[in-house]
Formats: C-alpha cells, structure tokens, sequence
C-alpha cells in the first residue's frame, strides 16, 4: 500500500507540474496580444504627426485602456481562485431562489449564444427552488457552466437546462452536445488549471479555472458537481444544492 500511494504520488505529482507548464503557456500566450497592442498603441502616440490629432489619441488611449483591462481581469480570476482556496473570501449568504439565479445566468450569456446563432432550451420541473446561498457566485457558477457548453461546441451551441428538486435538494442540469471529452478529463476538469482542448488554443480561450471555481462555490453551499460526458456527443454538468 506504502508503494502504490507514493507511486500515485508521483503521477499525481507529474500531472500538476504538467497542468502547471500549461498553464503558464497560456497565459503568457494570452498576455502576449495585450503587451504587444498597448506598445504599438504607445509608439503611435509618441508619433508627432498623431500627438496633435485628439480623435487618434483618444483611440490609442482607449485602446490601452481596453488591453489593460483585460489583463488585469486575467490576473483577477487567478487571485480569486487562489484566495478562494485559503478561506481569504468570505460568503454570505441568503435565502435565494436558485431558479431566478439561473435565469439571471441564462440572460448573461443571451448574447454569446445568439452570436454563435445557438439555443438555450429550459425545462423547469422544481417546484422549490429556495438555497441558503450567494447570489453572486452562484450565478457566476451558472454563468461558467453556460459559457463552456457554448465555447465547446462546434458549429451552433444547442444547450438544454433542466431544473428538477427531491425533498432535500434543487438539481439543475445543463446539457449541451458539443465537443465532449474523454473518460480521463473528466477527472480531471475540476482542478485548477487542466485544459484538455489544448489544441484549440487560438480559437478557445480560459485558464482552466471556470470549473475549479464552480467546485469550490458549489463545496461552499456543501452541495455537488458532476459531469456526464462522450467524446464528440457532448456533456451534461449537473448540480445539488441543498433546500433551505
Ligand atoms: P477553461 O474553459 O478556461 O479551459 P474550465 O475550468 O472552465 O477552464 O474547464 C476545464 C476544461 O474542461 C476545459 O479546458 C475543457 O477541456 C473541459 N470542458 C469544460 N466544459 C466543457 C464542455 N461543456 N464540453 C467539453 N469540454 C469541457
């Protein structure tokens, strides 16, 4: 037993450095866009002939503004999760009714569907939807799940939301049928920083933080996370969340 945990250890270990050089290549891929905007922006202005027109100074100013920005909401996401994990944020929470949360949810990322010309279908069955929960990570949550069905799906993103309570817990369920995943990243989706669709690197953005932050909220309201999923069919995230 002494050797197979050390052994399990080790490939646990290996697995971490490994999702752990991805992740820097990401994000120093993902800083390098940025970093390399705000500088053309700031050699323009320094330009004579640009310094005197006010309409290409407030572009290039504005330009930097919006790159920073999104640097320093990159930078946010990994701070949040690294202070969620140490306790440092503290969740209050409320009554709140878990269906108006996912309705919020579904309003948030309208756009980003009707963009990629998906569907979001919802079949609310739960008849009590009251959590002791915070409403803001809890739609965050709501929000992260949407987001992936729609980033990984190919083509238009067809997600269905399902809603459905037993005497102790409200159960919602988002389905989507897109890129799916293998039977080996499913373990591993809820950690920090893995990322399995590495070669759509380009085309899908994130860090691999969405989902380990889901568990971490969803931990926190001490319900459950779980997915179901085929590579190529699509996959099924569902939660348990305890009723008031
Ligand atoms: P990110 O999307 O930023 O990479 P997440 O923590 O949200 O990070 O997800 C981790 C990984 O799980 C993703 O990189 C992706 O490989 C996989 N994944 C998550 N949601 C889905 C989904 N709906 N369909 C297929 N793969 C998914």
């Amino acid at each position: 037993a002494a050797f197979s945990t050390s052994l399990y250890q080790l490939v646990r270990q290996k697995k971490i450095s490994e999702i752990k050089t991805d992740f820097i290549n990401n994000m120093t891929h993902e800083f390098k866009t940025p970093i390399a905007t705000i500088n053309l922006a700031l050699d323009a202005i320094k330009n004579p002939k640009i310094i005197n027109d006010e309409e290409k100074v407030k572009r290039y100013v504005k330009m930097i503004r919006d790159e920073n920005k999104r640097m320093h909401g990159q930078v946010e996401n990994v701070l949040r999760i690294s202070k969620l994990e140490k306790n440092q944020i503290e969740i209050t929470k409320e009554a709140v009714e878990a269906t108006d949360i996912i309705e919020e949810a579904i309003d948030h990322v309208s756009l980003l569907v009707s963009d990629k010309q998906g569907t979001i279908n919802t079949h609310f069955k739960a008849i009590s939807s009251e959590v002791l929960g915070n409403q803001f990570h809890l739609t965050n949550v709501v929000v992260n799940i949407l987001e992936n069905a729609i980033k990984y799906s190919e083509g238009t993103p067809k997600i269905d939301v399902y809603t459905e309570n037993t005497n102790k817990y409200f159960i919602f369920k988002i389905k989507d049928e897109g890129i799916g995943m293998t039977k080996n990243a499913q373990k591993y989706i809820f950690d920090k920083f893995y990322r399995e669709h590495k070669g759509n690197i380009h085309n899908v953005k994130g860090h691999g933080l969405g989902l380990a932050y889901v568990k971490e909220i969803i931990d926190n309201h001490h319900g459950t996370v779980h997915v179901a999923s085929e590579k190529g069919k699509g996959s099924t995230f569902t939660v348990k969340l305890p009723l008031i």
